[in-house]
């Protein structure tokens, strides 16, 4: 998903200020430094008020949810583009993982439950707001698999930043009716376990749409059936692991052209106004597949194939579908996104969201409080892809122009169970901590065997960030539990505090809310750097630099720095 700009405008507004407000501060603050301890100023109150029941029915994965595993849903369903309605069935294969005789399910509450079924037999459901409740006359047995058919009609509700499902027509007035619902989940317009810790394995699409249209969804295309009633159904196959929110329609009067990167099948589906400038466009997809591929390993979804699907908003990650609305120009929504030239130099939403196609997809975070794993991997992958096309030192200056963007009010990782959404320093300060952790490994051989292993270590897999840390922590001599933390758990970044209060040598130490934080850093002179490993209680060094002259690679590191 791509952060929400509107949202961002203000952020960077109250960044400005904060950074204004700073330089009034740090006088002040740094004669302290000379004393025992320097006092830090009290972080500011959180912006985040208590869970409603909505929120906690979203995100508590309680004894309903953690009593089953999906294996498989058939969604088999049809829209009427004319009623904007939707009618049909989700089929809900799961095994039991304890003894128990209720589920829980999910399915938006202006949605009608028409009927749910275990085989023949009618099942007795209860709704609380989105949440459906369904329980079965006898036990279900720990072990044993069950299938059941969830009937669901009405009229969905156009909803949040990307549409949730939204009715529109095209410039030629047919029909466009597309869903994207990461942020309301996939409640919004199918019946699921509308979580994210649980995924199917495996999973079939099944739209059927007047029959000028066509649906194109996640997985591999399987083949149209002609229903005879002026109805024709797109069937699709998803042969891998799927996010519910990642699964997708797209109907419209689609163009269709094709392409392979090796035995990679690609095909771009556009409306036919803008067929000629998305053969131009969409050139891009094979140098991004192999960037990435080339970091990474093989694209995730190498049965399924990759697509590119044109949609009237920016663009989302639907897994092996990506959707794409960035009006065929460079940069992001026809700007310049970083603001330093490097981001008109390729499609921003064709970058980002492919990207996710590793890390938010193929790796993914098993509650949202950890969505960091999709967006600060993702977003650093943009600065990788603009590594590999434009060299080190662009991909530095693109990692270090999202700088103003970051705002440091709340930790990045959110409440668990409550389905708190991070803010959006997700992206940026997610993005800035990689490139940190890149330059405390200082060896890019070992780096890049770390990110590819991390990738290929939870591929398919539904992570939290302790797993992560373990990995790491497992892979290195390092202990990197504190770093972690301080950037990830608590608002505020590692400030270095240099204090030359002797002639000859300096004194140094982090300031950081982690206690046991100690991390590598390279200071000096530019080119000339010297690594010291700094904790948070001060030592002191020789040195002929004086606060003037010593320099900190605050372009490897995303630290603040104080002098005194
Ligand atoms: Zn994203």
């Amino acid at each position: 998903m791509v952060h929400d700009q509107i949202v961002l405008r203000t952020f960077r507004c109250i960044a400005v200020l904060a950074v204004s407000t700073l330089a009034l501060i740090v006088p002040l603050w740094t004669v302290n430094i000379k004393g025992q301890q320097a006092s830090t100023p009290p972080p500011p109150p959180s912006t985040i008020g208590p869970p409603t029941r909505a929120d906690l029915l979203r995100g508590q994965y309680g004894r309903y949810r953690a009593n089953n595993d999906l294996l498989f849903y058939h969604l088999d369903i049809r829209v009427d583009p004319d009623k904007k309605s939707i009618a049909g069935k989700n089929t809900i294969r799961f095994r039991m993982l304890a003894d128990d005789t209720r589920i829980q399910l999910d399915l938006a509450a202006n949605l009608n439950i028409d009927k749910v079924m275990l085989g023949a037999t009618p099942l007795k459901y209860e709704r609380d707001l989105d949440t459906v409740y369904v329980d079965f006359p006898s036990t279900l047995r720990s072990g044993r698999e069950y299938t059941i058919d969830f009937h669901y009609s009405g009229l969905p509700q156009e909803q949040g930043r990307f549409g949730g499902m939204a009715f529109r027509t095209d410039g030629a007035g047919h029909p466009w009716i597309t869903t994207a619902c990461e942020d309301e989940g996939a409640r919004v317009w199918w019946p699921n376990k509308d979580q994210w810790r649980d995924e199917v394995e495996r999973m079939q699409i099944s739209i059927a749409v007047p029959s000028d249209l066509m649906d194109i969804s996640n997985g591999r295309f399987m083949g149209k059936t002609d229903l005879g009633d002026g109805y024709t159904r797109w069937d699709w196959l998803v042969q891998y692991p799927i996010n519910n929110y990642s699964v997708s329609v797209n109907i419209a009067r689609y163009e269709h052209f094709a392409d392979k990167l090796d035995d990679l099948p690609l095909d771009f589906y556009v409306l036919p106004q803008n067929l000629e400038k998305a053969k131009r466009q969409f050139a891009q997809a094979k140098p991004m597949l192999e960037a990435f591929r080339s970091y990474f390993g093989e694209y995730p979804f190498e049965k399924d194939g990759f697509k590119l699907i044109e949609v009237p908003y920016s663009g989302m990650e639907h897994q092996s579908a990506v959707t794409y609305g960035n009006g065929f120009v460079n940069g992001y929504l026809d700007r310049d996104w970083t603001g330093i030239g490097i981001s008109l130099k390729f499609d921003f939403i064709i970058v980002h969201e492919s990207g996710h196609e590793w890390f938010g997809n193929a790796v993914s975070a098993a509650d949202v409080s950890d969505m960091w794993i999709h967006e600060g991997w993702t977003t650093y992958l943009e600065s990788l892809y603009v590594e590999k096309m434009f060299g080190h030192d662009e991909a530095i200056r693109y990692v270090n122009s999202y700088k103003p963007k970051v705002q440091n009010r709340e930790p990045i990782i959110t409440q668990r169970g409550i389905h708190r959404q991070p803010q959006q320093d997700m992206y940026f300060k997610g993005t800035l901590f990689l490139n940190t952790l890149r330059s405390v490994v200082n060896d890019d051989t070992t780096w890049w065997a770390l990110v590819r292993d991390v990738y290929q270590q939870f591929k398919y897999r539904n992570i939290m960030t302790e797993d992560v840390v373990r990995f790491f922590n497992s892979r290195t001599a390092r202990d990197w539990t504190p770093i972690f933390d301080q950037y990830l758990r608590r608002s505020a970044i590692p400030t270095l505090q240099l204090a030359f209060n002797e002639p000859g040598s300096m004194a140094y130490r982090w300031k950081t809310d982690e206690r046991a934080f100690a991390m590598p850093v390279r200071i000096g002179r530019p080119g000339n750097w010297t690594i010291v490993e700094p904790t948070t209680d001060w030592k002191v060094m020789p040195t002929s630099l004086g606060k003037e002259t010593m320099d900190v690679a605050t372009d490897l590191y995303y630290i603040n720095v104080e002098k005194s």
